[in-house]
């Protein structure tokens, strides 16, 4: 049984111009211990399918209307936000874009961090603090015996992520929730905050749930994934495979504008941008939503929704190229 299992996700918004489709219709499995990147371009939904799980997003105007979310074989949608008080953190960890978003400014990192623990597990506020303190230290914060009595403004962009990643493992979660950890820090720091991660996954064998609009990421990264478009999964495959062999014309776009250092000058080609736009999601036009940019778009691609099909083990894609049905 895999540890999460979205099916038929649908997360809409209501807007003065009608209903934004932001998620429509979402399948995304994780099985434990295994990382998984959700990738695509910025409004793609991915980070609306990330905050949904654990109803982050605010609703209104935000609801989910349609779909189950089942972690560990119980339905998280039904749930009230107190119920889900008790899987955040302890079952679930999330790492968000920005740290200063979800650290409380008037809290020491220490407070905030035991705090978490005490919540969730029969501890002391001794043994809280020193927990947190080891996690400090896990997470390489110099000083941690010192730093854990500083505030979340003491600390750099990349330390403040760090805490932010000791903050979701202190209760050593089966799955966490990554949307965009390193968009906000310079390229070395990104590195090392993956790294940290990686190596904090090792350790504790826990599930990730990786949001990124950076293949690059992607690469290093994952091992399966997913990529999402306008609202909904377009292709879904081991990592390897991805790159190996793309199916999903979106997907061979996202994959012609990584930047190649490993190739040398005489077989480098072109970067290729995807032309054109994402569409607005309120009242979306039929077929595939992906037509307006592909080359491959038939007029089948305008009338009728491609479902999405496995072609290989594990290789799912949404698309009406070679599709017999
Ligand atoms: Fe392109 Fe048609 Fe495939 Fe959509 S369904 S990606 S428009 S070929």
């Amino acid at each position: 049984m895999a540890l999460l299992d979205i099916k038929g996700l649908k997360t809409h918004f209501t807007t003065d111009a009608g209903i934004l489709q932001a998620v429509d219709g979402v399948d995304i499995s994780i099985n434990r211990g295994e990382t998984l990147c959700v990738v695509g371009e910025s409004g793609c939904g991915k980070t609306v399918t990330a905050m949904s799980i654990l109803k982050l997003i605010a609703m209104p105007p935000g609801k989910i209307v349609a779909g189950e979310i089942m972690f560990e074989g119980r339905d998280l949608v039904p749930l009230t936000s107190h119920e889900l008080d008790d899987i955040r953190a302890k079952e679930i960890g999330f790492i968000f874009q920005e740290p200063m978003t979800s650290l409380n400014p008037v809290l020491t990192i220490g407070e905030q961090i035991a705090e978490s623990l005490r919540r969730h597990e029969a501890v002391t506020k001794k043994q809280a603090l020193e927990r947190t303190v080891d996690m400090l230290k896990l997470v390489q914060i110099p000083n941690a015996a010192g730093r854990v009595h500083h505030y979340p403004h003491q600390f750099s962009g990349g330390m403040r992520q760090r805490v932010m990643i000791a903050m979701a493992l202190a209760c050593r979660p089966k799955l966490v929730i990554a949307d965009e950890p390193t968009t906000a820090l310079d390229v070395t720091i990104q590195a090392q905050i993956l790294d940290l991660l990686q190596d904090m996954k090792e350790r504790f064998g826990m599930a990730v749930m990786l949001i990124t609009h950076a293949m690059g990421v992607v690469a290093e990264t994952a091992q399966r994934v997913v990529v999402m478009y306008a609202g909904k999964v377009v292709e879904e495959a081991p990592v390897d495979e991805l790159f190996g062999n793309p199916r999903h014309p979106y997907t061979q776009g996202l994959i012609r504008s990584i930047p190649r250092i490993d190739l040398d000058a005489a077989h480098k080609t072109r970067l290729e941008a995807i032309g054109g736009s994402v569409p607005i999601l309120i009242n979306p036009t039929p077929g595939c939503r992906f037509a307006p940019r592909c080359k491959y778009a038939m007029s089948i691609c305008t009338e009728r929704e491609p479902r999405l099909r496995e072609i290989a083990p594990g290789h799912r894609m949404a698309c009406h190229l070679g599709d017999a049905s």
